[in-house]
C-alpha cells in the first residue's frame, strides 16, 4: 500500500492508471471464470473501471476550469455506467436473471447521452466557426455506419423483438451507438490539435462501439453471457478514457484549431473512401450467387465513386501546387518562402547548423518596362528566374520574391559561403544579355550562425543588404551576418 502511495506520487497518475488497467482486467476476468462463488469480488473489479473514469473526470475538472464542463458531463456519463452496473449486477444476485428491458437500462442509455454533449462540446470549442469540410466528412463516415446498423442490427432487432417496450429499448442501443459515431468521427476528422489525451479519447470511443456493436449482434443472435470478453473490452475502454482525461495533454482537447479547414490528407482520403464503399461492397456479397444486375450495379457505384474521389483529389493537388506556385515564373510563391524558412530555421537551430538568405532585385527594370512594354519585362522576369535556377545548388529553394524581387534560401550556408554564392549568382546572371538588353542584379546576402531567435531578423538583414548594393552602385553584392554588429551591413568587393 505504502509502496503504492510513493510509486503514485512519483508516477504520473496516467501511467498508473494504464498501468494498474490490465492488472484489474486479467484479475476479474480470471474471478469470471471461478464462477459465481466470488460474484462480489467481480462486481467490485468490473465497477471499479468505471469509477476511476468518474474520479478521473472530476479531479481533471477541479484542475482544469477550461473542461470543467466538458468534464463534468463525461463523469456524469460514467456515474450512469456505475449506477446501470450496480443495478444490473445487484438484481442479477437477488433475483438471479435480470428482466429486458430493466431499469438499469436507464443508466446504460443515459450515459449515451452525456457523453454525446461531452464530446460535441469538445467539437464547439476546437472549432468554434461552422467547420463544413470536417462536417461533411463526419456525415460520409456515419451515413456508412448507419446503414451497416440498420443493415445488421437494427432491422434484425426490429424482427425478433415483440412489444413495443422491448423493442424500443433495443433499437435505442444501436441508434445511441450511431450518435456517438457521428459525434465522434466529426471530431476525430475535425481540425484542431492532434494530443495523446485526443488519442486515448478515440480509442477509447473505438473500444466502445465495437462492445456496442458487438453486444447488440451477440443479444440478437442470443450468444451474449455476462462476463464474457466484451467486459474486458468495456473496462479498457473506461481505464483508457480515464488516462487520457488526466494525461497532461488533456487542455488541448478543447484548445481552438489555428486551421480553418483539415488538410485533405491521405489518411483522411482513404477513411472516406472505404466508408463510400462499404453500402455498395456490402450489397455484392449479400447478392452473390443472386442476381447479376444488382452485383453490377454495387460495382459500378464502386468503380464511380473511387473515379470522383480520384478527381476531386486531382483538383485539390492542383490547387494546393498553385497557392505555393508564381504563376508568371513558376518559382515558389513568396508565402511559400517564408514557411520553408521557419521550418528551415527551426531545424538549423536543432541541428547548430548556420543558414543564409538572397535578396536579389533586377537593376533599372522600370526602364525595361518602360522602354519596350510589359511583356517584354515579362520575359526577362521568366528568363531570370530560370537562370537563377540553374546557378543555384540542388536543395537551394528559388522564389519569386515580389514583383522583380527574388530570394533564395541557403541551407546550412555560412556568410563566407553564402556570399560567394551571391556572387556566382550576380555574374551568372549578368554574362548575357536578356534578348537585346543587358541586365544586373543587386543581391542582399544574410547569414545567421544557428543561434538566432527571429527569422524576421534574418529577411529584414538581407533587405538592409540589399538596399546597400543599391546605394553603392547596383550590379553588386553585400552581405550581412547576424546578430548585426551595428550600421550597415558590410559590403563586399567587386
Ligand atoms: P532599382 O534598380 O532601384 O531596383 O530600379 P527599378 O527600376 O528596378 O525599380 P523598382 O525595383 O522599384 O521597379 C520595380 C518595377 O517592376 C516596377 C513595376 O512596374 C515592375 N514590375 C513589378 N512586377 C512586374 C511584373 O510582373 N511584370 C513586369 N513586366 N513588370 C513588373
Ligand atoms: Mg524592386
Ligand atoms: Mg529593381
Amino acid at each position: 500500500m505504502v509502496a503504492a502511495a510513493v510509486a503514485a506520487r512519483r508516477v504520473p497518475p496516467w501511467q498508473v492508471v494504464l498501468a494498474a488497467a490490465p492488472v484489474v482486467i486479467v484479475a476479474y476476468m480470471w474471478l469470471v471464470s471461478l464462477g459465481s462463488a466470488t460474484a462480489g469480488t467481480q462486481v467490485a473489479l468490473y465497477v471499479s473501471a468505471y469509477c476511476t473514469l468518474t474520479v478521473a473526470c472530476l479531479v481533471t475538472a477541479w484542475r482544469h476550469r477550461g473542461l470543467r464542463p466538458v468534464m463534468l458531463l463525461m463523469a456524469a456519463s460514467a456515474s450512469c455506467t456505475v449506477a446501470a452496473d450496480s443495478v444490473f449486477y445487484f438484481l442479477a444476485l437477488v433475483q438471479g436473471q435480470v428482466s429486458y428491458p430493466s431499469v438499469a437500462d436507464i443508466g446504460y442509455l443515459g450515459h449515451y447521452v452525456f457523453m454525446a454533449g461531452a464530446l460535441l462540446l469538445i467539437v464547439r470549442r476546437r472549432t468554434p466557426g461552422w467547420d463544413g469540410a470536417s462536417a461533411v466528412d463526419a456525415a460520409i463516415v456515419a451515413v456508412s455506419a448507419a446503414y451497416l446498423t440498420y443493415e445488421f442490427i437494427i432491422a434484425p432487432t426490429m424482427a425478433v423483438t415483440t412489444g413495443n417496450l422491448t423493442t424500443f429499448v433495443s433499437v435505442a442501443y444501436p441508434v445511441s451507438d450511431l450518435m456517438l459515431i457521428t459525434v465522434g468521427s466529426r471530431l476525430l476528422l475535425g481540425a484542431g490539435p492532434r494530443s495523446a489525451a485526443l488519442g486515448m479519447l478515440g480509442g477509447h470511443l473505438a473500444l466502445e462501439l465495437y462492445a456496442g456493436a458487438a453486444y447488440s449482434i451477440q443479444s440478437l443472435n442470443g450468444t451474449y453471457r455476462p462476463g464474457n470478453h466484451l467486459d474486458a473490452v468495456w473496462m479498457a475502454s473506461a481505464f483508457l478514457l480515464a488516462a487520457g482525461v488526466l494525461h497532461p495533454s488533456a487542455p488541448k482537447l478543447v484548445a481552438a484549431s489555428s486551421a480553418a479547414v483539415p488538410d485533405a490528407t491521405v489518411g483522411r482520403l482513404t477513411t472516406l473512401a472505404l466508408a463510400a464503399m462499404v453500402a455498395p461492397a456490402t450489397l455484392l456479397v449479400q447478392s452473390y450467387g443472386g442476381a447479376p444486375h444488382v452485383r453490377v450495379a454495387a460495382v459500378v457505384c464502386m468503380i464511380l465513386f473511387l473515379l470522383v474521389l480520384a478527381r476531386m483529389t486531382g483538383l485539390v493537388a492542383a490547387q494546393r501546387r498553385a497557392a505555393i506556385t508564381d504563376g508568371l515564373t513558376g518559382l515558389r510563391s513568396r508565402r511559400f518562402l517564408e514557411q520553408a524558412l521557419r521550418a528551415e530555421a527551426a531545424r538549423s537551430r536543432r541541428a547548430g547548423h548556420p543558414l543564409g538568405v538572397l535578396l536579389l532585385d533586377i537593376d533599372h527594370f522600370k526602364n525595361v518596362n518602360d522602354t519596350y512594354g510589359h511583356h517584354v519585362g515579362d520575359r526577362v522576369l521568366v528568363e531570370v528566374a530560370a537562370r537563377l535556377s540553374r546557378l543555384v545548388r540542388p536543395g537551394d529553394l528559388v522564389a519569386r520574391y515580389g514583383g522583380e524581387e527574388f530570394a533564395v534560401l541557403l541551407p546550412d550556408t555560412d556568410t563566407v559561403v553564402g556570399r560567394q554564392i551571391a556572387e556566382r549568382i550576380r555574374q551568372g546572371i549578368a554574362a548575357a544579355p536578356i534578348g537585346r538588353h543587358p541586365i544586373t542584379v543587386s543581391v542582399g546576402m544574410a547569414g545567421v550562425a544557428s543561434d538566432f531567435e527571429n527569422i524576421d531578423d534574418l529577411i529584414r538583414a538581407a533587405d538592409r543588404a540589399l538596399y546597400a548594393a543599391k546605394n553603392a552602385g547596383r550590379n553588386q553584392v553585400a552581405a550581412a551576418a547576424l546578430p548585426l554588429s551595428g550600421g550597415l551591413p558590410q559590403r563586399a568587393g567587386r
